[in-house]
């Protein structure tokens, strides 16, 4: 049956409130949904569409699950040090409200709009209710260089993206964590903030923070360790030994600096590193600790002796077994895809492959462990703070990473299981487990009024 605005109903994402004979004769309007344009959105939704597709859902039901429920826009002045005042735009995203409060990170980057805190809003739903965490996605951020910013203007740019805000955020209604250039000094401010708006301390309010603050234990290293926990269990299932894999890995922050050491450890070859100066690269393996030492003494990775120079993008196409994009998203595109030389990519950046990297990496059958349930280590340590936060009762690093460790297998089990049982990619799988998840607990709380 077709609609009056000739949708097909199954498809059908709006109501059918004649928007396309309006957008026909007024074409100043913009289409509904338009306002979260962005490239990493189409990524986002095309994802969330085809596994959607394959899904049995009610039609009444996916209508409300792809467009984020909630945004706020802000714009707030900013005193420079050397006495100029600014305006910041800044954007708060909360993907869906079904599931309790809504979780996820807070960037500052030039790029930073209010699609892109959409598109990564919805992957922190996806991630959530994969990992069965009782959150919904979010997403924000402040569009600025921060690397041109001095730490007394990030600490009054962190604050008064917090006032600003504050009316949607809070520990039942969303909380925010650190994500690119944010980090504990900034999950300091922002709780600080946030409790002197409402006069008291609220530890619970954001996760990522300093340990002294109601920080957890192994917040830090979690994303990069929840990696780790999901790369050697799938490695296992495949039949490969951990032990001899030769590693490339993009980026070599927070994640990738991580998932070097812990990999190193259990006896892989990292033959490959980059960060935002460049690359290097060595193919019969590089000392990881020496590495660090290099960096702590240099800042960046180039120069570091014994290894060949390669650009940040080099890396991705040179020969190894496992392909680690640990940076930035959409890294790994229709054009470089034909050209890697691994088995494995292991996604532990949010979406560094786009959707036609991905059918090429198919078509070659190099399999994705995607990005939602990689890195979703970061976002299950941030749901035991903030557990521990609430019961004012915390556990040591090991405790901590035994919990998310066994989220985290649960999850990549149904997800390879669902995969072997329907034929599709682990992409697919891990889509359709979360998109179930959180359809489910939307129908049950029905519409309202
Ligand atoms: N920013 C991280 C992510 O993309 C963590 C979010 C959180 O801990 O809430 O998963």
């Amino acid at each position: 049956m077709m609609r009056p605005n000739g949708s097909e109903p199954g498809r059908e994402r709006r109501g059918s409130g004649g928007w396309a004979d309006v957008l026909a004769h007024e074409q100043h309007l913009v289409a509904p949904g338009s306002e979260w344009r962005s490239a990493l959105w189409a990524v986002a939704s095309e994802q969330f569409n085809s596994a959607a597709d394959r899904l049995d859902l009610d039609p009444q039901v996916r209508v409300r699950l792809l467009d984020p429920r909630r945004a706020l826009t802000v714009n707030f002045p900013v005193r420079r040090d050397n006495g100029d005042i600014e305006i910041f735009t800044g954007y708060r995203v909360q993907h869906t409200l079904a599931i309790g409060p809504t979780k996820g990170g807070i960037r500052y980057a030039p790029g930073v709009s209010l699609g892109e805190c959409a598109a990564l809003a919805l992957w922190m739903t996806i991630k959530c209710a994969l990992l069965g965490l009782p959150f919904g996605g979010a997403k924000g951020g402040v569009r600025c260089d921060p690397t041109r910013l001095s730490p007394a203007e990030l600490e009054r740019l962190t604050r008064r993206y917090t006032s600003e805000i504050f009316p949607i955020i809070g520990p039942d209604r969303d909380i925010p964590a650190p994500d690119m250039a944010t980090g504990e000094r900034e999950m300091a401010w922002f709780m600080d903030t946030y409790s002197q708006q409402v006069g008291h301390g609220v530890p619970e309010s954001v996760t990522g923070k300093p340990v002294v603050l109601g920080g957890t234990a192994g917040r830090q290293a979690a994303t990069g360790l929840g990696v780790v926990f999901s790369l050697e269990t799938l490695v296992e299932r495949l039949g490969w030994r951990l032990a001899g894999q030769r590693v490339a890995i993009q980026g070599f922050g927070n994640v990738g600096a991580v998932v070097a050491g812990e990999l190193s450890r259990r006896g892989a070859s990292i033959v490959a590193l980059a960060d935002v100066a460049g690359g290097i690269v060595a193919p019969n393996g590089l000392d990881i600790d020496a590495v660090h030492a290099w960096v702590a003494e240099h800042r960046f990775l180039r120069g570091f002796p014994g290894a060949e120079p390669k650009t940040q993008n080099g890396v991705l196409e040179v020969p190894c077994d496992i392909l680690i994009p640990a940076a930035l998203e959409a890294q790994i595109t229709a054009e470089n895809a034909p050209r890697l030389q691994c088995r494995l990519v292991v996604e532990a950046a949010n979406g560094p492959t786009t959707p036609e990297a991905d059918r090429i990496l198919t078509d070659r059958r190099i399999n994705v462990l995607p990005d939602v349930l990689a890195n979703a280590g970061g976002v299950t340590v941030s749901y035991l703070e903030w557990v521990q936060d609430q019961q004012k009762y915390f556990w040591d690093a090991d405790e901590v990473a035994q919990r998310m460790r066994g989220q985290v297998l649960e999850a990549l089990d149904r997800v390879l299981t669902l995969a072997d049982e329907r034929g599709v990619t682990w992409r697919m799988a891990a889509q359709m487990v979360a998109i179930q998840r959180f359809a489910e607990a939307a129908r049950l709380r029905a519409v309202y009024p």
